[in-house]
């Protein structure tokens, strides 16, 4: 296969969990440039920004080409929006579901407000692109997930800032087993192995129980559903 022509540079929404760590990847193979960014908004577990460090330090191992790409990380510390949220990610609360359907995890308007900051920080980096890891195929039916939202977002970016930008969303409709097979065709089984024993998604912080999949503990909603997709992907071959 021809790999894809390389694109000059994007930024990319760095959570340390799975599937933006897949984006990482993705990312490192078609852009020349590549900086990250995460924000710290109070998250009960400080273990999400433990893994992206733990996974930032580790990527570049993967492939030599990634390690000449991968550029700076960027923190943007965003406590106000934990204060405003009241969720069960930033305080000591039960996850269930509202009467929105939606999960109690949810930050309302959360992804906009990080790819607002991200598009500041690309525009001064000279970064041309935004890229997420949002998907549509999850369960939880977050509506700043949704493609057209990201979109329309993108636009008003490009608009607001003068300047050609867009945002990427490579896992938009790439349900959690097809997640770990682009992990297995971005880096091969190291990719796989660094997401299993690096990155966090339990909502609970669990990192005392390990699986086949990773850390967690294994009856959250996240980690439900990491285990059901690493699970299809076992028997669909791990392909
Ligand atoms: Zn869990």
């Amino acid at each position: 296969m021809i790999p894809p022509a390389l694109q000059p540079s994007a930024l990319v929404l760095f959570s340390g969990g799975q599937d933006s760590t897949v984006c990482l990847a993705w990312a490192l193979e078609r852009y020349d440039r590549v900086e990250t960014v995460g924000f710290d908004y109070g998250q009960r577990h400080r273990v999400e920004l433990a893994a992206r460090q733990a996974v930032l330090a580790r990527i570049g191992g993967i492939k030599s080409a990634w390690a000449v790409r991968l550029g700076g990380d960027h923190l943007i510390a965003l406590p106000e929006l934990g204060r405003i949220s009241e969720t069960a990610l930033t305080r000591e609360t039960a996850i269930e579901m509202s009467a929105a359907g939606l999960p109690s995890t949810f930050v309302p308007g959360r992804n906009l407000l990080f790819l607002t900051y991200g598009a500041a920080i690309a525009y001064r980096r000279g970064l041309g692109a935004l890229i997420g890891g949002m998907c549509e195929t999850d369960y939880s039916g977050y509506p700043d997930c949704r493609n057209e939202t990201l979109q329309t977002l993108g636009r008003a970016l490009a608009l607001g800032l003068d300047r050609p930008f867009e945002v990427v969303t490579p896992l938009m409709y790439v349900d959690k087993a097809a997640t770990w097979g682009m992990a297995q065709r971005l880096g091969g089984q190291p990719l796989v192995d660094l997401i299993v024993e690096h990155t966090h998604t339990c909502y609970l912080g669990d990192r005392s129980h390990y699986y086949p999949w990773g850390y967690g503990c294994g009856t959250c909603p996240a980690c439900e559903l990491r285990a059901a997709g690493w699970l299809r992907h076992q028997h669909q071959g791990g392909q």
